[in-house]
C-alpha cells in the first residue's frame, strides 16, 4: 500500500506514532533504534559492537544500516508497505534508500517530518529516563543533547532531500500525541 518515513529528531516521538500507524494502516514498522537495541541485547558479535555507539550517542556506521534496511525492506512482510521510525538519518543512507528502492520499482510515498523544539526535547527525553528507570543507555540528559547534535549536524540534511522531491509532510510534533496522531492521518 504505502511507503512511509517517519523523520524528526531524538524524542520527537517517532514511536509513538510509528505503531499508531502501523496498527491504523496495516504496515510494518521498521524501527532501527528497536532492533539495534535487541541485537545489543542478543550479545552478539554485531551486538557486542554497537553497545558502546549507542550508549555514546553517536550514529551507527552508514554500511550496517544500510545492510540492515535492505534486508528488511526486501522481506515479504514489507510487502504491503512499511514505516521507516530511525532511517534514513544520514543523506548517505537516504540515496543508498533512492537507489535500493529505485532498483526494486518501489518508492517512498511521504515522508513525515516532525518539527519541535529542541530545548523541550531535551526536557522530555530526561523525563523519560527517570520514568523508565534508566532502560536505555542513551536516556541521560548530557548524552541526550549530544543525540541532538549528532541530528543536527548528520540527520537533518535529509528534510530539503525529501523536501525537494515534493513529498514531505511537516507536522507540528510539540502538539499533544493524539493531535500529532490526527495531523498525520489528515495529511495523508
Ligand atoms: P531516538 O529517535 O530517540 O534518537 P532511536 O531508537 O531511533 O532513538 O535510535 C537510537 C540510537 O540507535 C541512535 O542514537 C543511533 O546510535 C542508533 N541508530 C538508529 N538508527 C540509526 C541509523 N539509521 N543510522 C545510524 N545510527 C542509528
Amino acid at each position: 500500500m504505502k511507503n512511509i518515513i517517519l523523520f524528526g529528531p531524538p524524542g520527537a516521538g517517532k514511536g509513538t506514532q510509528g505503531s499508531r500507524l502501523s496498527d491504523k494502516y496495516g504496515l510494518k514498522l521498521l524501527s532501527t533504534g528497536d532492533m539495534l537495541r535487541s541485537e545489543v541485547a542478543s550479545e552478539s558479535e554485531l551486538g557486542l559492537k554497537l553497545k558502546d555507539i549507542l550508549a555514546s550517542g553517536a550514529l551507527v556506521s552508514d554500511d550496517i544500516m544500510i545492510d540492515l534496511i535492505i534486508s528488511c525492506i526486501s522481506a515479504p512482510d514489507c510487502e504491503e508497505g512499511f514505516i521507516l521510525d530511525g532511517f534514513p538519518r544520514t543523506l548517505v543512507q537516504a540515496q543508498a534508500l533512492d537507489a535500493m528502492l529505485a532498483a526494486t520499482n518501489k518508492e517512498i510515498d511521504h515522508v513525515i517530518v516532525l518539527d519541535v523544539d529542541e530545548k523541550t526535547l531535551i526536557e522530555r527525553i530526561a523525563t523519560r529516563a527517570a520514568e523508565t528507570g534508566g532502560a536505555r543507555s542513551d536516556d541521560t540528559k548530557e548524552i541526550a543533547a549530544k543525540r541532538m547534535q549528532v541530528y543536527k549536524d548528520q540527520s537533518s540534511p535529509v528534510i530539503p532531500h525529501y523536501d525537494t522531491k515534493g513529498i514531505s509532510i511537516h507536522v507540528n510534533g510539540m502538539d499533544d500525541m493524539d493531535t500529532v496522531t490526527a495531523n498525520i492521518e489528515k495529511a495523508l
